[in-house]
């Protein structure tokens, strides 16, 4: 059941004044007063009209009553409109997430993961590499071994939230007064408070540092893969394991292969004279110069496939194949002598095309034209 709205159940408007407001509620608490209404529905109507008095009377709840209507904030969001006390995750983190966020600054905590984006050339991807890189990351600073404090010296607990890394603060909202828990500014969230600073780190514990890392690449990588080098990421926090080095690989094309997973794809140029009487050709791979039989009659688009001449895969199951698709070149400038051999092929061959596939073309076009 909706709740009526209190100024209708005063019979007041939204304007009215508190005089008003306190002589509406006068009126109407007597005529509904249980001890002088006896109708069946007086009690209900007394409670109502004690309700919308009580909120409307009260400045504090009144203005929150005009902002947001029958809202509760003790049953949750309703309506919303949070917004204007100061940002959503306030208010979140006071009421759902304030104990999971909370967490135990001395707690080892593993150390972020670092990524490096490598261009490798096609053979290189093809075929893997070793090789050294050099990535800039953080490090255990070795003056103060990680503490921060000058050598000599210890952290201490911060004073201020008691090493719990987490402060309390108090903050005024129409619903009264909440708890927020906030990371420590002091510490920043560390719990320790350090009194004289390493110089080497100024107080981090940390130090930025270029370090090489030594990198298999396995044969078969292709565009977009990434290697995770374990334990190369940057250092963990009070004892905890080291992130990850991720290697992000880019791998620039080819320009005469193209790949598709372990296979290879490229084009052959042929002369017509090799496709119509069939020839030897010479064919390069990834893996050296093959020789590949055209069958004489070989139509310009025919697929040749050499299996195992691929990109092995990445994973060591097997490698993939080269895909050969010929290429038949018209010539562009022809002699003399070319020519009149030429014309002499075509006065003995005719203007129609031999082959078998054009055959059936020409045949299906005369059926066409037969109605058959
Ligand atoms: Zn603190
Ligand atoms: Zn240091």
């Amino acid at each position: 059941m909706s709740k009526r709205d209190y100024y209708e159940v005063l019979g007041i408007s939204k304007g009215a004044s508190k005089d008003e407001i306190k002589k509406a509620y006068r009126k109407l608490s007597k005529k509904y007063h249980p001890d002088i209404n006896k109708e069946p529905d007086a009690d209900e109507k007394f409670k109502e009209v004690k309700e919308a008095y009580e909120v409307l009377s009260d400045d504090q709840k009144k203005a929150h009553y005009d902002q947001f209507g029958h809202t509760d904030p003790n049953q949750g969001f309703g309506g919303g409109g949070f917004e204007g006390f100061g940002g959503f995750e306030d208010i979140f983190s006071t009421f759902f997430g304030g104990g999971s966020r909370r967490r135990d600054p001395n707690a080892p905590r593993q150390g972020a993961d670092l990524q490096y984006t490598m261009s490798l050339s096609f053979e290189e991807a093809v075929f893997g590499k070793e090789t050294d890189i050099e990535i800039p990351r953080e490090e255990v600073c070795e003056t103060c071994s990680g503490s921060g404090a000058k050598p000599g010296t210890k952290p201490e607990t911060c004073r201020h939230c008691h090493g719990s890394g987490q402060l309390n603060v108090e903050q005024n909202t129409p619903f009264g007064k909440i708890v927020n828990r906030r990371v420590c500014h002091y510490c920043n969230g560390t719990g320790k408070e350090i009194k004289e600073k390493c110089t080497t780190c100024r107080g981090t514990g940390k130090v930025q540092k270029r370090r090489k890392i030594h990198v298999k690449i396995p044969a078969g990588i292709d565009d977009g893969q990434q290697l995770r080098v374990a334990g190369q990421g940057e250092p963990g926090v009070n004892g905890g394991p080291p992130g990850d080095l991720y290697v992000v690989f880019h791998v620039r094309s080819h320009e005469f292969f193209e790949r598709d997973g372990d296979d290879v794809y490229c084009e052959m140029p042929i002369t017509f004279v090799q496709a119509a009487l069939g020839d030897e050709i010479e064919v390069p791979t990834l893996h050296g110069k093959v020789k590949l039989k055209v069958p004489a009659g070989t139509q310009t688009g025919t697929k040749f496939r050499l299996k195992g001449k691929g990109v092995p895969n990445v994973r060591g199951y097997g490698t993939g194949d080269q895909h050969i698709i010929v290429r038949i070149i018209t010539p562009t400038k022809l002699t003399e002598k070319q020519k009149q051999i030429l014309s002499e092929f075509a006065e003995v061959s005719g203007t129609v095309p031999q082959g078998e596939q054009e055959e059936s073309f020409f045949s299906k076009v005369k059926r066409a034209f037969k109605g058959e």
